[in-house]
């Protein structure tokens, strides 16, 4: 049965002004995308050339999951190395010599930029054509920038996807390509429910392997899983391939949204996507009208970090009963979230970038019942007595799709419950 329940009206925020401050901001780097994006794909090997910082960072944030050969590394430049660049690129061809010779399972090694001024100065995209050459065919080298400079945590996703998009090989095949790395079982869960509607052929990026048959061309048509591939959004438009706008699979609403766009564009009738979207919806309705108790007449103010933040302010205001007092990306391509800002009901500051002690301003005036933010605020923020969330939570959990969709509410109604029992305590 076709679900004929209208979507609640909305003026929409697509047009509304923008708040663009530039300032201080407090953000993870790029590099943090390697410790999902090694995962994905399995004959990758990510050679950050930076310092012990950037060492340290990988180290301690992926350090619980290594338990056999890691597949990223870091190629420390020595401030000595400043001297003389041609040695560092002589260093740098070395390292990928025995790393290559000692582990013939890599297929792709990405070398991968940071902030230090000596690595900015090594021509990482020379280097990396350079090494293609000297270990093809067996050993594609690509290279993209994970530096704190120019790239917030997520943004090292969308510039690795960016880098590979120019070398896949051309095909006229008509095909789906799903754009983003998700957990497996995630990604297998909008895949079955595609073909069960009779989409096909699909393909993912980042495919799990080098060899894979993924090629590209001007019968491609993509869909995004994660909002903040705006680079890899636009290399795949050079390519010829079109995108299907659509908001992001969060939360029952988004989710059925995403997949009708899909579906629309590969002609599938409602009869097909009621049968095969109606268990899974009701699922996802009732998991989240349990977090949603909790979140129901509750605001909250979002930091940007993850550039999740719009598709989320959407779902927590539509399907969980919350209000919006600010939503902050660090960047808004409207190509991408303009589905979503068109579903986002006009009241919230939008804001672009940021200078981090305004906003904390704001953020205080305001006195939100949650905070959303990175985790070099959440702690200040916790001790002021303010319940915040953690944005990077929301990268490492599985919170796309029908079946996450409680988990993602869940993930906000926490802290607010965890917020009211210290409050209970303290006042006993
Ligand atoms: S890339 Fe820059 S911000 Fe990231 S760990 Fe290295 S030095 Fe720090």
């Amino acid at each position: 049965m076709t679900d004929q329940t209208p979507v609640r009206a909305s003026t929409g925020c697509r047009d509304t002004p923008v708040l663009k401050q530039r300032g201080q901001r407090e953000v993870f780097c790029g590099l943090t995308g390697i410790i999902w994006l090694h995962r994905k794909m399995q004959d990758a090997f990510f050679l950050v050339v930076g310092s012990r910082t950037c060492a340290h960072l990988l180290q301690s944030a992926a350090g619980v999951m290594i338990f056999a050969e890691p597949r990223f590394g870091t190629a420390i430049l020595e401030e000595t190395d400043l001297a003389g660049l041609a040695d560092a690129q002589t260093e740098l061809d070395r390292v990928v010599g025995e790393l290559l010779s000692r582990r013939p399972d890599i297929r792709q090694l990405f070398l991968v930029g940071s902030c230090p001024s000596e690595v900015i100065k090594l021509d990482l995209q020379l280097a990396a054509e350079r090494l293609t050459e000297q270990h093809a065919p067996h050993v594609r080298v690509l290279n993209f920038s994970g530096s704190g400079i120019e790239t917030t945590f997520t943004q090292g996703e969308d510039a690795c996807l960016a880098s590979m998009v120019p070398v896949l090989p051309k095909t006229d095949a008509r095909q789906l390509l799903l754009v983003g790395a998700l957990p497996d079982v995630v990604e297998e869960q909008a895949v079955s429910l595609l073909e069960q509607m009779g989409v096909g052929p699909i393909r993912v990026l980042p495919a799990p392997r080098a060899d894979s048959d993924l090629g590209l061309g001007e019968n491609t048509v993509f869909a995004l899983t994660q909002p903040f591939l705006g680079d890899t959004h636009a290399a795949l438009e050079r390519r010829g391939a079109r995108h299907i706008a659509a908001p992001f699979p969060f939360g029952e609403e988004g989710t059925t949204a995403w997949l009708r766009a899909v579906a629309d564009e590969f002609g599938v009738d409602d009869a097909t996507f009621d049968r095969v979207t109606e268990a899974p919806r009701a699922r996802a309705r009732k998991a989240v009208a349990q977090a949603a108790q909790t979140l129901s007449g509750k605001s909250v103010f979002f930091f940007p970090d993850s550039q999740l933040e719009i598709p989320l302010a959407r779902f927590l205001t539509r399907e969980c009963g919350m209000t919006a007092i600010e939503v902050g990306a660090p960047f808004i391509h409207k190509a991408l979230v303009g589905p979503d800002l068109d579903l986002l009901e006009q009241g919230p500051v939008i804001s672009e970038g940021q200078d981090v002690d305004l906003q904390l301003d704001r953020c205080r005036a305001a006195r939100p019942d949650l905070t959303v933010c990175g985790l070099g605020l959440a702690n200040p923020l916790e001790a002021e007595g303010m319940a915040t969330k953690w944005a990077i939570e929301l990268v490492f959990t599985p919170v796309h799709f029908y079946e996450q969709a409680g988990d993602l509410a869940g993930l906000f109604s926490r802290p607010l419950r965890r917020a009211g029992l210290l409050k209970v305590e303290a006042a006993e």
